[in-house]
């Protein structure tokens, strides 16, 4: 493949864009390809040259670069109608009834405009509400790029995890392993009394894949109750991407305080959302104390794609397609690791999925290593042990391999994946049998 376009763009990017990306993980080596275009399930580079998408804007696109007709003509008619107000439109209140229809948490949700707004506000909330200042969070979750959550260390003590935010955040944040029933109890019984809330990605979704093991998230949810704390879910990627318009509260049964929400519910658009029980919710100004603001909360083209792209999800195949292409590829893949990789582990549910090189594995793996319910087979599947747990067991992986070597080698075959180990990939509405045949012939020889 050609990439001197992409290389030229990026020198240029460099001179007046910090490291050339406006977002780090875009920052691929030795530089990034630059996009043309989208087309469907696929993306089209300055140089011409075609990949199909797993990437898809880190999670907001659930039809890949196709935007269904009536998503479409939304942003459209709302672009045309002179972009934003300062004044409420009735497509927030479409948006907002939508999101409380169908998310078992939600009675009330407010907009914002990202992910880190929606964590930001979130946090900012329980605190208010409970007037605690403890926050829980899980080693390897990720909540933005937000202070309190940029952390690092273990239940004995936190640092920030970057320059620019003083450690006196760290002192109210609580970094523990996910999955591990011991230590947040343990915690609990030491500071029950002063945590505000534990705030946590269903599944972890930005340092794995990794899903909750049985009984887990319902330990959360009976502690954080038992002391009077909020439980927030995080579901800025798994909300309306895993167990479809419920999300994955709904998929695993358990209901949360609050819950976050960004990517899917914008249509592609930027946005985030805090939703939740009206009485904690309506803690936020003008209803309550807790300040809370934005000139662009409620962006009518952002809320129109939003609604649209949910109402046709509703109406449609959408959900049945992604998950079915889904089990497919991690299958495939699953098929082909036991083959040509059997100590690596492939994980995920419904639409979101990841191949992690775990340095072992059973010695008879088959196709059981598929995981598609992830740690929560914890009886019928083989390679239950072996599967990442905590963002620590993914960091663990051959990170570097699947860096410098395994993503290059897939790009170069035209399958464009997330250029990390840590990053989630999904499949669109867009993919077709084709596109999964296509990719696992790519991963068969690229393993
Ligand atoms: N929470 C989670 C779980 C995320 O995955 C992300 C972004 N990947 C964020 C929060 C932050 O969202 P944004 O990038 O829109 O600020």
């Amino acid at each position: 493949m050609n990439h001197d376009e992409s290389r030229a763009l990026y020198d240029r990017a460099l001179s007046v864009i910090p490291g050339g990306v406006n977002s780090s993980v875009r920052a691929t080596r030795p530089y990034p390809f630059f996009v043309q275009r989208g087309d469907g399930a696929h993306v089209v580079d300055a140089d011409g040259n075609r990949y199909i998408d797993y990437v898809n804007g880190y999670g907001p696109l659930l039809y890949g670069h196709d935007l269904p007709e009536p998503v479409q003509s939304a942003i459209q008619s709302h672009a045309a109608e002179g972009p934003m107000y300062g004044a409420p439109t009735e497509i927030e209140v479409d948006l907002a009834e939508f999101v409380a229809r169908h998310v078992p948490s939600v009675e009330m949700v407010r907009f914002v405009n990202s992910g880190t707004e929606a964590t930001v506000s979130a946090v900012r909330l329980a605190r208010g509400y409970t007037g605690r200042d403890k926050i829980v969070v899980m080693q390897g979750g990720y909540h933005g790029a937000q202070e309190s959550t940029l952390v690092e260390g273990g239940p004995d003590g936190a640092e920030p995890s970057s320059p620019g935010i003083p450690s006196a955040f760290a002192e109210h944040t609580i970094p523990v392993p996910f999955n591990d029933v011991d230590t947040i109890e343990a915690v609990f019984e030491e500071h029950g009394d002063d945590i505000a809330a534990v705030l946590t990605e269903p599944i972890l979704g930005n340092t794995g894949i990794v899903l909750p093991v049985d009984g887990y998230l319902e330990r959360l949810r009976e502690l954080t109750a038992t002391h009077d704390s909020l439980l927030i879910f995080d579901e800025v990627i798994t909300g309306f991407r895993v167990g479809g318009l419920q999300c994955a509260q709904g998929k695993f049964g358990v209901t949360p305080d609050v819950t976050t929400f960004g990517k899917i519910v914008g249509g592609g658009f930027p946005v985030g959302a805090i939703g939740g029980k009206s009485e904690i919710i309506e803690q936020f100004t003008p209803a309550g104390e807790v300040f809370q603001s934005g000139t662009f909360s409620g962006h009518p083209v952002t809320m129109a794609a939003g609604y649209e792209t949910l109402k046709y999800a509703a109406e449609n195949d959408v959900y049945e397609h992604v998950n079915r292409l889904g089990e497919r590829l991690r299958r495939g893949i699953a098929e082909i690791c036991a083959d040509q990789a059997p100590s690596y582990t492939v994980v995920g549910t419904d639409s979101m999925f990841k191949t992690i090189f775990t340095r072992e594995g059973p010695a008879d793996a088959d196709e059981e290593g598929v995981c598609d319910a992830g740690c929560r087979q914890r009886d019928s599947c083989a390679r239950y042990e072996y599967c990442p747990k905590t963002g620590a067991d993914v960091a663990d992986a051959e990170t570097e391999r699947w860096e410098r070597i395994f993503w290059q080698e897939m790009k170069e075959r035209g399958i464009f994946l997330t250029a990390n180990q840590f990053e989630s990939q999904f499949v669109s509405y867009a993919h077709t049998d084709e596109d999964i045949e296509r990719t696992l012939e790519a991963y068969k020889e690229a393993l």
